[in-house]
């Protein structure tokens, strides 16, 4: 196929967004969970998971309502990809009929940068998780929730815990909290679950104590079981011991730490009840953040086509 001249803004990992943008969008997130007026936007966005989600494909969908744009969720079983129809025929076929914007999340790590170098139409891509690569909307939530809940990233040592070998949660915020000003990013979990090389400026620690010490944010991540054979999947009762967050860790952090978690949570594996629902926990204040963060994302990406 001919490559045509496109120029639509896509949001594909946050090594995309150059300081200005960041600045913007965290500030306009914030503004908007405090009540500033939303844009308008005539536009049409299209959902589009390969991969179950319950927060971030509602989260678009509400983000994309409020600010009038209508939202098309496809339903995957009843969609031609399950005629063979490749990635890039459907996301034509979606702009043809006037979608300005897809949301795509895709088992594939790369998947959507892929989709972005071939793709032939002026379509936004958002980029909602690609395999183990990036999840740039969910960094940007992360920073703003915390922005907005009074904890400076500025000088903020960060503590991200858990399985950052296949979390491309771990992976945009280990690229977006260093711009942000972060003093540290330390990062532990078992031995086969952290990747041999870090991001610089990350390190990594052995045990759950250590990293937690002096922590101002604490960073849980879901074991990806859906990344791994079944055969390397950690003993549940053992993983908890030894990696689950617990109240007791949190005496061990700074004084006014608070805890992250992109969710799902799997309570009593790496994450206790006590912590989740206690009071230094920010998980629903993440979820709430999340839907002006991509308000603010929305209003960015269709900010360029003039
Ligand atoms: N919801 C996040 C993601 O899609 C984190 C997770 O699934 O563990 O990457």
């Amino acid at each position: 196929m001919a490559m045509a001249e496109v120029s639509a803004r896509h949001l594909l990992e946050i090594a995309g967004l150059d300081d200005r943008d960041l600045g913007w969008l965290l500030d306009r997130a914030c503004a908007l969970s405090a009540g500033a007026q939303p844009a308008v936007l005539d536009r049409t966005v299209v959902n589009l998971f390969f991969e179950p989600s319950t927060r971030t494909r509602v989260s678009f969908e509400l983000a994309a309502s409020r600010l009038g744009m209508r939202v098309i969720n496809v339903e995957l079983e009843r969609s031609s990809s399950v005629k063979g129809e490749s990635l890039e025929d459907t996301a034509a076929t979606l702009a043809a009929m006037g979608a300005h914007a897809l949301i795509l999340r895709h088992p594939e790590t790369g998947r959507c940068h892929r989709l972005a170098a071939e793709l032939a139409v002026d379509l936004h891509l958002l980029n909602a998780g690609d395999g183990s690569g990036h999840h740039p909307s969910q960094a940007l939530l992360d920073a703003a929730t915390l922005v907005a809940s009074g904890i400076r990233l500025e000088g903020a040592r960060i503590a991200v815990i858990g399985d950052l070998l296949h979390s491309r949660v771990a992976r945009s915020v280990m690229a977006l909290f260093p711009r942000l000003g972060a003093a540290e990013i330390r990062v532990a979990g078992p031995a086969q679950l952290v990747p041999d090389s870090l991001p610089a400026g990350v390190s990594r620690v052995d045990t759950l104590d250590e990293v937690v010490q002096a922590a101002d944010v604490i960073m849980m991540l879901r074991i990806q079981h859906e990344r791994m054979d079944r055969h390397a999947w950690p003993d549940v009762a053992s993983y908890h011991a030894q990696w689950g967050l617990q109240e007791r860790h949190l005496d061990l952090a700074g004084s006014g730490c608070r805890v992250l978690h992109p969710g799902p949570i799997n309570r009593g594996v790496e994450i206790s009840n006590a912590v989740a629902d206690g009071s230094r926990s920010l998980i629903l204040e993440q979820v709430r953040m999340g839907v002006f963060a991509r308000m603010a994302i929305f209003e960015w990406l269709f900010a360029a086509d003039g």
